[in-house]
């Protein structure tokens, strides 16, 4: 943990800005996208997990698709999105792949460090985070009206 971080994790809820989203098609293709300003009062140059292929977002035709939000530090080290897609080739659905995702999150870094969305390649998709609450919206072919959640955790 690097110093202050314990006085910064209480006020997460203050100190995200990233929008993420992951998407499949008729044809299976899947996809992720974010956009970050990264952390409240980063230091200048900081490069958080947002850019990273692998940490903050990724997606593979036979893998499926993640993007995550939260402490780029603790998700860069565990590169978290690439993680919940290789759970998602082991069998394990979107659902089973975001939870084991965010359990290896917060085992190694505690909570309050950050949230998942994926979809696998049969088209379920899934949330999962440890913080207190992450907004999210969801589009089917049968639902084009976007379902909201706000979730608390
Ligand atoms: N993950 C981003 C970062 O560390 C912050 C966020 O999710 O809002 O830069």
């Amino acid at each position: 943990m690097l110093p202050h971080e314990d006085t910064l994790q209480e006020k997460n809820h203050q100190l995200y800005s990233t929008v993420g989203a992951v998407a499949i098609d008729k044809d299976g293709n899947v996809a992720s996208a974010v956009s970050s300003g990264g952390i409240w009062l980063k230091m200048h140059g900081r490069m958080g997990d947002s850019a990273i292929i692998g940490s903050g977002i990724y997606a593979d035709n036979k893998l499926g698709a993640a993007c995550a939000t939260g402490y780029g530090e603790y998700i860069m080290r565990l590169c978290l999105c690439k993680y919940a897609c290789d759970q998602m080739q082991s069998k394990n659905n979107a659902k089973t792949s975001s939870e084991k995702s965010i359990d290896m999150l917060t085992n190694r870094f505690g909570k309050n460090t950050g949230g998942i969305i994926t979809v696998d390649p049969t088209g379920r998709f899934s949330v999962a985070y440890n913080t207190r609450s992450m907004p999210t919206a969801m589009i089917t072919k049968k639902n084009q009206k976007p379902l909201i959640t706000f979730g608390s955790g």
